[in-house]
């Protein structure tokens, strides 16, 4: 139980909100990030302000049911009583008695629960790194119905002949439209140049081929880190997808907040200290709040980063 000396918070007079109290709750709305979603991480600095007190009244609306929150957290009061069985034994949102249940929790709701309980019980910061974009997703999405094209359920509109990727004159019409990728990232003359448009038509010694763009097309998905090899398949961010292909490719999860990419850095850093604990593994870790990495064994494009949540058949 973790337990304050002054009151902190709103109107917690002159000698409340002192530092190590402060933090104290912090650390405990932390811990209970889960029960006042939206509502960011704060930061653990002793310093009590409108994010901190926001935080108390609406874990005090939410959990402690008060009528009337009044936004501070008094020494022995109701508040700390349910901070402190909301976040666990250890101050944390794992363990016995303050164990996160995932099942039927959002995934949004379950990657809050992990990186809470990440700060509070491994004292660090795990960073998610930036979504992917509807642009990068088609961009690579067009490249592999291209080059490679693995789906086994999507065939494009317009396929290469004996082949299932899209067909070069398709691709390199003028009149197609790109709803997402630009061509003059995509398309290339035989010197390696953007193709340069006259009205409608390419202009006469400026028009895309094939060789050079297949050569860019694979460079793309190489800069990309899809798959070693850059053959690896990614979703589309339209669905359907809408580019040359005409595919009816499925929607990226990360453009819909069901998927996330953990940063490596902090991804090796809490392995590390997950093992030093005797902790068990990472997949271990995450399926306690009901997370799992799909793409970690996948053949073409392994991913050790990608996190989604886990089916609850499979809790
Ligand atoms: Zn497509
Ligand atoms: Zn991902």
């Amino acid at each position: 139980m973790v337990k304050i000396n002054r009151p902190v918070g709103q109107d917690a007079g002159p000698t409340g909100n002192q530092r190590a109290d402060v933090i104290a709750v912090q650390k405990l709305l932390n811990a209970c990030i889960r029960t006042i979603t939206p509502l960011r991480l704060l930061k653990e600095d002793g310093k009590i302000g409108p994010m901190t007190i926001n935080a108390i009244s609406t874990f005090q609306q939410r959990v402690v049911r008060l009528a009337r929150p009044d936004g501070r957290v008094d020494p022995g009061g109701k508040t700390l009583d349910h901070l402190n069985r909301t976040a666990g034994p250890a101050g944390a949102s794992t363990g016995a008695g303050g164990a996160f249940a995932p099942r039927a929790k959002t995934f949004k709701q379950r990657l809050d629960a992990l990186i809470a309980d990440i700060r509070s019980t491994h004292k660090m910061t795990m960073r998610i790194d930036p979504g992917r974009t509807v642009e990068w997703q088609q961009k690579h999405h067009v490249a592999h119905m291209f080059l490679y094209n693995k789906y086994k359920s999507h065939k494009p509109a317009n396929v290469e002949s004996g082949k299932r990727t899209i067909a070069w004159s398709h691709l390199s019409d003028p009149k197609v439209r790109w709803e997402r990728v630009d061509w003059k990232d995509f398309l290339r003359t035989k010197a390696n140049e953007v193709p340069v448009l006259e009205g409608t038509k390419w202009k006469a010694g400026h028009e895309p081929e094939e060789a050079a763009t297949r050569t860019n097309a694979k460079a793309i998905q190489k800069a990309g880190g899809i798959g070693s090899g850059g053959a690896a398949m990614v979703s589309s961010g339209l669905k359907p997808c809408g580019e040359p292909c005409k595919c009816s490719a499925g929607r990226s999860k990360h453009l819909d907040s069901k998927a996330a990419d953990l940063n490596t850095t902090d991804l090796a850093t809490l392995g590390t200290k997950l093992k030093a604990a005797k902790a068990g593994s990472i997949d271990d870790y995450l399926k306690k709040f009901g997370l799992h990495r799909p793409l970690l064994h996948h053949p073409k494009s392994p991913e050790s980063w990608h996190v989604e949540a886990l089916p609850d058949a499979k809790l």
